[in-house]
């Protein structure tokens, strides 16, 4: 296929390949803006369709494939033609990059009318990869990169595009992340930030839960949720979890929380929460390495605190939940992090070694408007207290959802309503303020 503007045809121009204009709306965008998305579209068969009806019908169908792209109500789009049979849609402020998929699900629909050429209507197919840079942190070349490799995903797995989910993403990224994760601990690009879970009750009690962030030097900021299935995948989550329990507990001996201080008023931090992979969990020598880093630090182990995910409890025998024992014996509180989204079959409570139980966020985000999510947040609150654990309710973001939830009786608020998620500088700032009632 003829990159050149094309006058084969002798109808409409064939809409030139554009790279550099591509390159640089994109380059400007995504200097000013979080949420820049790109679709890459690819027009299936494009080889055969030149061969069967030949190369003008062939360049008719470029124009109007890339008139049809054009056409699509993608507020703000600029459409660019990539090469021979691929395009390119930039959009910009995306609310959020799951919008993506909403998209690429316009594009598909449209293409499935077919298309008058001349004589002919040809019903085409398109395959489509998507990105935007509030997932992917790096330059233009980057974000086309992971657009082309979803494009690739769709066309091997013979579907116009893949759904955009976590799992997905990591896909893009594992082989190129892999080989830097070991090193960006050694590095110190990992960093703990850490969020507040607060008494409902007594005002002052304070936990904080440490939440691992990776600032990778050219990507910026990278989510756990992308780096912990990674590390999980690739064997790479025992050193992690090692670097969180050092990095946790070294910093809870760094604020002046942190022992409990006997001027009235004071904010008391009672203990750090770590999250950890079942991984983890079976590896051997977990609990030494928990007892050897409360040791160094100097740390009681009720100061301690290790969030697991109800999963882990699935098989009561397994080597996950002896060792959870065994940490409970050591005197460390285990809570049971996300509960009610994962296999929650209720017998493990018979011979729960946990002290702490989590509602997942997905109960309380709705809670105010969903009767349903309040009676389930309530049996949860309940059926902890049953056991004598600590309720915490995490993913408040509003007054309402707070009041509510204090009146349910729940014991802890996690949220952004009361705190997001700070590294050590902002925390240690945020107490002073909330030691003062500021907050
Ligand atoms: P999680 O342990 O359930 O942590 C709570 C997540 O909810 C955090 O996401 C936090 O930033 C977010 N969050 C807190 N309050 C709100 C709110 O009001 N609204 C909303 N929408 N979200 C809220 P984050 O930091 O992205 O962590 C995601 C998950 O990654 C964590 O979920 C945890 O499972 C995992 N993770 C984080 N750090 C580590 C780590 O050091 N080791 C392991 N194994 N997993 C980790
Ligand atoms: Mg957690
Ligand atoms: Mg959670």
């Amino acid at each position: 296929m003829s990159d050149s503007p094309n006058e084969r045809s002798g109808l409409e121009l064939v809409p030139s390949v554009d790279r550099l204009g591509f390159v640089r709306t994109l380059r400007e965008l995504m200097a000013t803006e979080d949420t820049v998305g790109l679709l890459v579209v690819d027009i299936q068969d494009f080889k055969r369709i030149n061969h069967t009806f030949g190369l003008t019908i062939a360049d008719q169908l470029l124009v109007k494939t890339f008139a049809t792209l054009s056409s699509i109500t993608l507020k703000g789009a600029s459409v660019f033609r990539l090469g021979g049979n691929e395009f390119a849609i930039v959009l910009p402020s995306l609310l959020d990059p799951s919008l993506l998929v909403l998209a690429a699900n316009k594009v598909c629909k449209v293409f499935e009318q077919p298309l008058a050429i001349g004589e002919h209507f040809m019903q085409i197919s398109v395959r489509i990869g998507y990105a935007s840079n509030a997932i992917y942190c790096g330059d233009v070349e980057e974000l086309l990169r992971h657009a082309e490799i979803f494009l690739e995903d769709a066309k091997s797995q013979g579907v116009p595009y893949v759904e955009y989910d976590d799992a997905n993403e990591l896909q893009a990224y594992d082989w190129q992340l892999e080989s830097e994760l070991n090193q960006a601990i050694i590095n110190n690009e990992l960093i703990l930030f850490f969020q507040p879970k607060i008494s409902f009750r007594e005002e002052g009690k304070i936990h904080l839960e440490a939440l691992a962030r990776w600032m990778h030097p050219k990507r910026g900021m990278i989510s756990p949720l992308l780096f912990i299935p990674l590390a999980e995948q690739t064997g790479g989550i025992k050193l992690l979890t090692k670097w969180a329990i050092h990095s946790a507990l070294r910093s809870l001996t760094e604020w002046p929380g942190f022992l409990p201080l006997q001027d009235k008023g004071h904010t008391t931090c009672y203990s750090v929460a770590v999250n950890l992979s079942v991984q983890a969990l079976e590896g051997e020598g977990f609990v030494e390495l928990v007892a050897a880093a409360l040791n160094i630090w100097g740390v009681a182990p009720e100061n301690l605190t290790l969030e697991v995910t109800e999963g882990v409890f699935v098989n009561d025998t397994s080597r996950a939940v002896r060792c959870l024992h065994e940490l409970k014996a050591l005197g460390v509180c285990i809570s049971i992090d996300d509960f009610g989204t994962g296999y929650s079959c209720l017998s493990y409570f018979k011979n729960i070694p946990a002290g702490e139980l989590k509602i997942d966020k997905s109960f309380v985000e709705h809670l105010t408007e969903n009767g349903d999510d309040q009676y389930l947040a309530q049996l949860i609150i309940d059926l902890g207290h049953r056991f004598n654990m600590t309720v915490v309710a995490e993913g408040i973001e509003d007054l309402a959802t707070f009041t509510l939830l204090q009146k349910m009786g729940c014991d802890y608020a996690q949220g952004f309503y009361r705190a997001k998620p700070m590294p050590q500088d902002v925390l240690l700032a945020w107490l002073e303020k909330y030691k003062e009632g500021r907050v």
